[in-house]
C-alpha cells in the first residue's frame, strides 16, 4: 500500500528542504503545494485579473491547467519555475490563496499526485483538507524570528538585496493572512506531530521525521 506523508507549517519554518531531503531519503515523490499557488498567483497577476473579480477568477481558474513534477510547475504549458521565487510573488500570493475558486481549483491538482505513488506532501493545509488521512502529519514551525533569517539568507544567496527586518515583517503579514482567511487556515491539524525547527539543524529534522515515518508506515510499500 502506498502513503502520503504531509507536512504544514508557516513559511520559513524548513518545510520545503526538509520535504524534500525526506522524499528523497524515502526514495518517494514530493509535493510543494506553495509553488502551486504560487504559479497561479503569478499567472492571475500577470493576466491583469482583478483578485475581486470573482467571476473572472472563476473563469480562469476553470480554463487553466496546472502541472507540477520533478522538472518544475507549468501553467497552460509555460514553465514558471523561477519566476514564482520573487518579492513581488511573496507579497500577493496570500490574497490568491485566500479565495475558494483558487483553493477549488488546485484540489485536484494536488489530490490527484497521490495517484503516482506514495508522496511527502507539503503546504498549510495538507494534513487539515487535503490529505486529512495522511499516515502521517507534521506541524513544523520555528520562531518568526529564526523563519525570517532563513528566508533572507535564501534571497541573499539568489542575490536579492534586502534588509532582514522587510523580511521579517512580509513574514509577519503573510503569518497572518495565511492564519486568519476563512478558508483553509494555516492551523495545526489535531493530531499531527509538531516540530519546532527554531534550533535545529536541516540534517537533524530530517533525521527525526525519516525515524517517525518508517516506524509508522513499516509494510506500507512506496
Ligand atoms: O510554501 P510557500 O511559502 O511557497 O507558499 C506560498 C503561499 O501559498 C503561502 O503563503 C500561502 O498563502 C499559500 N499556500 C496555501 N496553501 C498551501 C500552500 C501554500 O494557502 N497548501
Amino acid at each position: 500500500m502506498t502513503f502520503v506523508v504531509t507536512i504544514d507549517g508557516p513559511s520559513g519554518a524548513g518545510k520545503s528542504s526538509v520535504a524534500k531531503a525526506l522524499a528523497k531519503t524515502l526514495g518517494i515523490r514530493w509535493l510543494d503545494t506553495g509553488a502551486l499557488y504560487r504559479a497561479v498567483a503569478y499567472t492571475l497577476d500577470k493576466r491583469g485579473i482583478a483578485r475581486t473579480d470573482g467571476k473572472g477568477t472563476a473563469d480562469a481558474m476553470a480554463a487553466l491547467s496546472v502541472r507540477i513534477d520533478s522538472e518544475g510547475v507549468f501553467v497552460d504549458g509555460e514553465d514558471v519555475t523561477k519566476a514564482i521565487r520573487t518579492p513581488h510573488v511573496d507579497r500577493i500570493v496570500s490574497a490568491w490563496a485566500a479565495l475558494g475558486a483558487v483553493r477549488n481549483g488546485l484540489l485536484s491538482v494536488q489530490r490527484s499526485q497521490a495517484r503516482y505513488g506514495s508522496l511527502v506532501a507539503e503546504g498549510r493545509d495538507m494534513g487539515s483538507v487535503v490529505f486529512p488521512d495522511a499516515a502521517v502529519r507534521f506541524f513544523l514551525t520555528a520562531s518568526p524570528e529564526a523563519r525570517a533569517m532563513r528566508r533572507y539568507k535564501e534571497l541573499l544567496e539568489r542575490g536579492e538585496s534586502l534588509d532582514y527586518e522587510d523580511v521579517l515583517s512580509r513574514m509577519r503579514d503573510r503569518d497572518r493572512a495565511d492564519s486568519s482567511r476563512d478558508l483553509a487556515p494555516l492551523t495545526e491539524p489535531e493530531g499531527a506531530i509538531r516540530v519546532d525547527t527554531s534550533s535545529m539543524g536541516q540534517q537533524e529534522v530530517v533525521d527525526e521525521l525519516v525515524r517517525i515515518v518508517r516506524s509508522e508506515t513499516a509494510g506500507c510499500s512506496s
